[in-house]
């Protein structure tokens, strides 16, 4: 890794403090630390989520589990208090993309269309994005039946008490359906193969503890799950409200329609890491490997905060705790280098 030992001290010299990419809990929230810290960060905002500053809660409706919001507040209101607070410190905040990222020489440099930036530390707060499966409906029911987040919505009205259904084999949508039983009335488990399947990133997990709860799915009388099944398309009611799920058997091609009110997306996440890519280590999911308790990734300078570099708890509060963690880990390291 190239260890900037002689790191160029003055910001103001054409060389920014700090840059900072990604503008969901985990990017504002450093730029609020450091802006208060009088590190002048920039920031990239992307476009990339919906064409908007502020990540993945811009596609959300009710956040009701956000710190200090005891009535809940939409997504969008949300990131849009984050950003002002940011701007208020003084962060210099700019919507465009990143494109290309040099950090395997000092200082680094940060390319978007409009303009080159070269920096002494970066934090790389780009998210990752829920996969989805492309149905001819999915955007149509988006957050009125389709959801990516079981935490998020599961206790949400639309389908408190309702029969839910989650798709994917893995260990994310078995842990959603075992979630979701705690609100809904029945969870359907649909999976492609005729078995249940631990990604390999997650197989440890999955031996020690999730070869329980499968387990437990099995045994659980709230979860049925269905084997060879591909979830073809969601239908609607008359009042054009989600009311079914098109399944079809994958061994006899059988279509049916199984009643349900939600479909949660367990089918995994994919960091946006791809501009670290051969220069800053990232796990086989393509997670930013960063050391632990820490926002450090394997290059000096360069830190990592948010669903980035994180696989396992996905959530706002956290993905904000990483970016004060990334923005102070900042500071101390431009102390340490000048
Ligand atoms: P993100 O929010 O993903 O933001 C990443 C940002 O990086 C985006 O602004 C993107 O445009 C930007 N970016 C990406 N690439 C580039 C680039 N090349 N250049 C510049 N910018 C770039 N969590 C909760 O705690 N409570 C909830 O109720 C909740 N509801 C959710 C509902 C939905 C539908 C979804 C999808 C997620 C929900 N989550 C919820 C999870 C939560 O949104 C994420 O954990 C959180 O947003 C992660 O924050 P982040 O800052 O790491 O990344």
């Amino acid at each position: 890794s190239s260890v900037d030992t002689d790191a160029p001290s003055s910001p103001g010299k054409g060389v920014e403090n700090l840059v900072i990419i990604g503008s969901g809990p985990a990017g504002y929230t450093a730029a609020i630390y450091a802006a208060r810290a009088n590190l002048k960060p920039l920031v990239f905002e992307g476009y990339q989520v919906g064409g908007v500053p502020g990540g993945q809660l811009m596609t959300t409706t009710e956040v009701e589990n956000f710190p200090g919001f005891p009535d809940g507040i939409t997504g969008p209101d949300l990131m849009d208090r984050m950003r002002r607070q940011a701007e208020r410190w003084g962060a210099e905040l700019f919507q465009e993309d990143v494109e290309y990222i040099d950090v395997k020489n000092s200082p680094f440099t940060v390319k978007s269309s409009e303009r080159e930036v070269q920096c002494h530390s970066i934090v790389y707060a780009t998210g990752a994005t829920a996969k989805r499966l492309r149905l001819p409906r999915e955007d149509e029911f988006w957050s009125r039946g389709i959801s990516a987040c079981a935490i998020c919505d599961g206790a949400s009205p639309l389908f408190k008490g309702q029969v839910l259904a989650v798709v994917g084999g893995g260990d994310t949508a078995t842990e959603e359906a075992i979630y979701l039983t705690k609100y809904a009335r029945h969870v359907h488990l649909l999976v492609r193969r005729d078995q249940l399947r631990a990604s390999k990133a997650m197989q440890d997990r999955f031996v020690v503890v999730d070869y329980r709860e499968c387990f437990r799915v099995f045994n659980n009388p709230n979860i049925t799950v269905h084997f060879n099944t591909e979830t073809v398309d969601v239908v609607s009611n008359t009042k054009g409200q989600m009311s079914g799920i098109l399944l079809r058997k994958l061994d006899t091609g059988e279509e049916s329609v199984l009643e349900a009110k939600g479909l949660f997306y367990g089918i995994g996440h994919s960091p946006n890491s791809q501009l670290l890519e051969g220069q800053v280590e990232l796990d086989s999911a393509g997670y930013v490997v960063v050391e632990e308790g820490t926002a450090k990734t394997s290059i000096e300078g360069v830190f990592a905060a948010g669903d980035v570099q994180d696989h396992e708890w996905r959530q706002a509060v956290t993905a904000a705790g990483s970016g004060c963690v990334a923005a102070l880990s900042v500071e101390r390291y431009l102390v340490r280098s000048n």
